[in-house]
């Protein structure tokens, strides 16, 4: 029931109470009496009613202790234990999934990423864990992923998008590119007839003004 509907219905057993005692056969009612008494509290009922509770949306992602169980259990599970002790950390900011530095042996998971897949947790890690072997996403990472069931690719969800590192500008008509990575040779698809035309090579209107801290994952 909405909280209208019993509004609506409080506020019509408030008069129904009220019209009860009222019957034609009993004495009229002094003020402040028990009639009187039933209706105020009728109407007022709902300031006593308590909020009703929201259901808790905040996800709760595995603590990071929990992380680095994770980790030995998968390193003996899928590594024979082979894999250097990492450093594994969320970050709040970056919008991938997760992130792997080998030189400083550091997973990054990305919370944004999991509050919306939560369920993706582990196989982030496992996933990151792969480029302590396989620093590309080449033929040998996708055939360790299927081994240890780790995906190769992150989901795409309209709020991880990140702002472009780099717009380009067509000189023939002015269209922007906006881009995550550099382009070498590209020209306007609207203005070029077959292939690349250099008449209508793209220029680099903002450098990198978007640069974060984040590699790719
Ligand atoms: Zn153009
Ligand atoms: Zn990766």
């Amino acid at each position: 029931m909405s909280l209208s509907t019993l509004r609506a219905r409080l506020k019509a057993l408030a008069v129904l109470n009220y019209d009860l005692f009222r019957h034609p056969d009993m004495a009229p009612p002094a003020p402040a009496t028990l009639y009187t008494r039933i209706a105020v509290d009728a109407a007022t009922v709902l300031d006593r009613v308590p909020p009703v509770a929201e259901p808790d949306q905040r996800v709760v992602l595995p603590s990071e202790s929990e992380l680095y169980r994770l980790y030995d259990e998968y390193n003996w599970l899928y590594f024979g234990g082979k894999l250097p002790a990492a450093r594994i950390e969320y970050s709040t900011r970056m919008t991938s999934a997760g992130s792997f530095s080998k030189g400083e042996k550091l997973i990054r998971i990305g919370r944004r990423y999991h509050e919306l897949f939560p369920e993706e947790v582990a196989d982030t890690l496992k996933h990151e864990m792969l480029h302590f072997l396989h620093p590309t996403h080449g033929a040998a990472f996708k055939k360790d992923a299927a081994r240890i069931g780790a995906t190769v690719r992150a989901k795409a969800h309209p709020s991880l998008c990140r702002p472009p590192r780099y717009v380009y500008a067509c000189p023939g008509c002015g269209k922007l590119y906006p881009r995550q990575k550099r382009l070498r040779m590209a020209s306007c698809g609207e203005c070029s007839r077959s292939g690349f035309d250099r008449r209508f090579k793209l220029r680099l209107v903002r450098p990198g003004v978007f640069k974060d801290a984040n590699g790719p994952a």
